[in-house]
């Protein structure tokens, strides 16, 4: 695929629960020192721990986008163990992962806990990035478009259509992920983007910010990946907890995002969005 990119290809990596403050500067000071291709929007995630750090450590100015694993959607309160979106918020965040296959396997979210998350990310001016996908024996009994339909249509039912329109989706088949994941063919992947491609935009009454995808991504598949008219970015553990394996995806990325490379600004940290009002 060329140039014919009208929106910027987002490129980002959540840490898991990876890195302590040292590992966490280290990263970003390697990431700092090189220019992010224009047309791409780079963001990470790093864990609770250091988000604030690391929202310090980048300038205000970089186009280098911050946010969080995972957020509660009550405002405040007693809920021993979590943080808010207002807290999130505060310490760096601008974005929110939401749904990640893992919190749904070990932590008990839920297609409606993801619904209420993703409204309080709204609600407080975030980014919800909204995981799907689905397991194995879904995909191989045939179901996997229906299985992401309904996570979908859930995930997004306490938005209303403006609210759509902003948010980012990651489609993450279960099996691909992590260290014993089947990286996805392209002829897997594209279906089940354009089923998306398709809910969201009716949901939304128009296209939503971006579609990416997750799922052992590196710079072996990334090509093939983006190859899909419907996939407007990328999502990626393990190849990007290095900084030098990011910088080099990036760098593959750039021929692909329509504008060539270069440093620009293209996203910025005030959101679009006013507060709506609070959500319990
Ligand atoms: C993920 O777990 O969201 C993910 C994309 O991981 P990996 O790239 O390591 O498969």
């Amino acid at each position: 695929m060329t140039s014919s990119r009208n929106r910027p290809l987002w490129v980002g990596t959540s840490w898991k629960m990876n890195k302590t403050l040292a590992e966490a500067a280290t990263f970003v000071d390697e990431l700092l020192a090189v220019p992010i291709p224009s047309g791409i929007q780079v963001f990470v995630l790093p864990p609770y721990t250091a988000l604030a750090s690391v929202r310090s450590r980048v300038p205000e100015d970089s186009p280098i986008l911050l946010g969080a694993q995972n957020a509660h959607w009550a405002p405040e309160g007693s809920w021993t163990g979590e943080i808010s979106m207002r807290m999130a918020k505060d310490a760096g965040a601008t974005l929110i992962e939401i749904g990640h296959s893992e919190r749904r396997e070990h932590f008990g979210e839920t297609d409606r806990t993801v619904a209420r998350k993703a409204a309080a990310a709204v609600a407080y001016g975030l980014i919800p990035l909204i995981c799907v996908g689905e397991p194995l024996a879904v995909r191989d009994e045939g179901g996997a478009e229906d299985f992401v339909r309904v996570q979908l249509q859930i995930a997004l039912s306490e938005l209303a259509p403006a609210e759509i329109s902003q948010v980012l989706i990651a489609y993450e088949p279960i099996w691909a992920i992590g260290e014993h994941g089947i990286p996805a063919t392209i002829d897997q992947v594209a279906p089940v983007m354009a089923l998306i491609s398709d809910v969201v935009t009716v949901a939304a009454g128009g296209p939503v910010r971006a579609v990416l995808y997750g799922g052992s991504v590196s710079t072996q598949n990334a090509r093939e990946v983006l190859s899909d008219p419907n996939t407007h970015g990328l999502f990626v553990g393990r190849a990007a907890w290095q900084a030098s394996g990011f910088i080099e995806l990036l760098k593959l990325c750039a021929p692909l995002s329509g504008a060539g490379a270069g440093q620009s600004t293209i996203y910025s940290r005030t959101l679009p969005w006013t507060t709506t009002a609070a959500l319990l």
